[in-house]
């Protein structure tokens, strides 16, 4: 895999070079009928890569391109493979959900482009949730893309063979996998001079967080779960600011922290970053109370993403248990057995995702990388009270985690947190 790479040859692309990478590329060329008017133009909104926009009156897409170090950080040497594991994760899952994707046109073993459509009117899902934009459609395709996603490449639907084959293909996405190891799991509950707060509101509270030996150990044992654990092929950064949504559509970008892992830990991060943003909303009211349906909303999507998610996973369980785990052999059909493990499994998972969103939510208000739905507001006070709301409820989701036996436990604990005095 490695030996297609050609590194000496590698460059990053100037706006200047885009027409003739275009014109080199029968497939990509012919997109646009004529290449002599297009319109070239350097979006990079994101923390890691370059992404260009070209475009003319017939065609539009976005060409993006690692750097060999982290775009925020240029001292933070970064590999240019994750580029691969993004066109492969895409490549993986495009045969379920690729309604759910950009369509890929290109990946460039040189350059290490990954050339896509330009997706338009869409929206990157955070700064429509930060405007308070009701998706209505959006727990429906999210719940079939995380049900999709996570079963069939799972040992229940993938035979061993072809579940360790698809394990080897993500195993070197180390230095990504290193990344979330870090400011996910370690960073946050030490003292680390990447780690950032809201100042002086959140001392307290982040102190807390050094000091509290239940909460290390839990983030630990979730840590070398991440890192053992092969359940299924995972995005790796499944949050809102890796969804493009318009009302009707839904799309999944920027796999390149793809690798095989725990399935609540993507599902994990889609419920913490909402999360985030029922806590942020007040943070974003001109009126007082102008947001009170939109809470209420964000609440429901989340049940209501679950409940789905659950329903669909199960369905693809029952319908398509082609994997060599739970042999059919070995059940009959609505075994009673069976159907109570399943319960026990969907639970397990629960439970697990639970944690991971509570892990989710600490790294964004006390690590390295935050939440614009926070960081927007401009207040620190206002600021601080919404992390702190969204922070206990964090530590109540790690610490407590089996006293959430279900969704609606989540969300009245969420309201609960929300309607409290926060102690800054
Ligand atoms: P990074 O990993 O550097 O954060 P992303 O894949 O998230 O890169 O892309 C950065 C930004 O580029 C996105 O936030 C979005 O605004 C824009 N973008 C990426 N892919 C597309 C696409 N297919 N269509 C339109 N815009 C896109
Ligand atoms: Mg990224």
């Amino acid at each position: 895999m490695v030996s297609k790479f050609k590194t000496n040859k590698y460059k990053p692309l100037k706006l200047n070079d885009l027409k003739k990478f275009i014109n080199s590329k029968k497939n990509l060329k012919k997109l646009f009928k004529s290449t002599s008017n297009l319109r070239v133009k350097e979006v990079g909104d994101g923390n890691l890569n370059l992404v260009f926009f070209v475009e003319n009156n017939y065609n539009a897409i976005c060409l993006k391109q690692p750097l060999p170090y982290l775009r925020v950080l240029k001292d933070w040497p970064l590999t240019l493979k994750r580029s691969y594991y993004e066109y492969e994760y895409f490549n993986t899952h495009k045969k379920y959900v690729k309604n759910h994707f950009p369509k890929i046109y290109d990946y460039d073993g040189v350059l290490r482009s990954i050339t896509m459509e330009k997706l338009s009117p869409h929206i990157i899902m955070r700064h429509g949730l930060i405007k308070g934009i009701k998706y209505n459609s959006f727990a429906e395709s999210i719940s079939t893309y995380l049900a999709k996603t996570l079963f069939y490449t799972s040992d229940l639907y993938l035979n061993a063979e072809s579940k360790k084959n698809f394990i080897s293909k993500f195993i070197s996405n180390t230095e990504l996998c290193k990344i979330t190891e870090d400011l996910i799991f370690t960073d946050p509950y030490s003292v680390n001079k990447n780690n950032r707060w809201t100042k002086p509101y959140l001392n307290k509270m982040k102190k807390k967080i050094e000091k509290d030996e239940k909460l290390k150990i839990v983030i630990s044992r979730l840590k070398l779960k991440f890192m053992k654990n092969t359940d299924a092929l995972l995005h790796g950064d499944l949050h809102t600011g890796s969804i493009m949504v318009t009302k009707k559509d839904t799309k999944v970008i920027d796999p390149e922290f793809a690798f095989y892992g725990p399935m609540g830990f993507d599902i994990g991060a889609l419920i913490a970053n909402l999360l985030m943003s029922y806590f942020s909303q007040t943070g974003h009211e001109r009126k007082i109370g102008e947001r009170k349906k939109y809470k209420k909303w964000l609440l429901e999507t989340i049940k209501t993403i679950w409940d789905k998610f659950e329903k669909k996973f199960l369905k693809l369980w029952e319908t398509e248990n082609h994997g060599d785990a739970y042999p059919k052999v070995l059940f009959k059909k609505n075994s009673k057995k069976m159907n109570l493990e399943k319960k026990m499994y969907m639970q397990n998972l629960f439970e697990e995702t639970v944690a991971y969103a509570g892990a989710k939510i600490i790294r964004r208000i006390y690590g390295f990388a935050h939440n614009i739905d926070f960081e927007w507001i401009e207040n620190t006070k206002v600021r601080a009270n919404c992390e702190y709301k969204a922070s206990n409820l964090a530590i109540e989701m790690l610490k407590n985690t089996y006293s959430f036996k279900s969704i609606n436990d989540l969300i009245k604990a969420a309201k609960i947190n929300e309607n409290m005095k926060a102690k800054l």
